[in-house]
């Protein structure tokens, strides 16, 4: 099995570093069997609720590599972070005690369903282990990044109208290698939102939410 629960005492020894930083604040850890039981809910949901949710948890438990999830209380930070705590392995942090909301236009905000939150972070660790590229910046020497590049560029300078497209290339290429992961974490998140977290929501009949509309509470 791929997916990886580890005790507290394992937690606290692989992912120290992380969660006594600033960012995570020394959550608290939730127990192996805490977790195995909210794993054996989000099951149960995903098998009455969505296919989709069905395939992120097949692809993760079945993988190769190895994905550790930590559940946090009280406090933490949710996300997914590839290459943790070792190249090649994954780790999906998320803090169960999180409650998440969507912004939507002239009404109350529509809670964001839990399991939807915690199942769009186990969808970033599938983006991962079917596309690490996506994630380890590797792709900038690829020839798809360069044809991202060459179309980005295109639209560039057709936009601004006074930029050549060899410079709307070259100034694109230096914000990439600058910032490859902020870059490239626009094209995860709307990938995981387009293939996982979207068609959750329509099946199992919650509101959809664009990637800027989240509230955190
Ligand atoms: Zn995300």
């Amino acid at each position: 099995m791929a997916l990886i629960i580890p005790t507290p005492d394992e937690v606290n020894a692989l992912f120290r570093a992380a969660l006594s930083s600033d960012l995570f604040g020394n959550p608290g850890i939730a127990s192996r069997t805490e977790m195995l039981a909210i794993l054996h809910e989000v099951r149960a949901w995903a098998s009455a609720n969505s296919v989709t949710a069905q395939a992120i948890l097949s692809v993760v438990t079945n993988a190769e590599q190895d994905v550790y999830l930590v559940g946090m209380k009280g406090g933490g930070y949710t996300c997914f972070s590839s290459d943790d705590p070792a190249p090649g392995k994954g780790v999906v942090y998320f803090n169960f005690d999180a409650r998440f909301e969507i912004k939507q236009e002239g009404k109350a905000n529509a809670p964001l369903h839990n399991y939807i939150a915690f199942l769009h972070e186990m969808g970033h660790a599938k983006q991962w282990i079917e596309t690490p590229e996506f994630f380890n910046g590797s792709l900038q020497n690829k020839p798809d990044f360069a044809k991202v590049i060459k179309t980005a560029a295109q639209n560039m300078a057709m936009r601004t109208g006074n930029c050549s497209f060899g410079d709307a290339g070259r100034a694109l290429k230096l914000q990439n290698l600058r910032l490859t992961k902020p870059t490239w974490s626009v094209r995860i998140e709307n990938d995981n939102l387009m293939r996982h977290e979207w068609p959750m929501c329509d099946e199992s009949g919650h509101v959809r939410r664009a990637y800027t509309d989240l509230v955190m509470l």
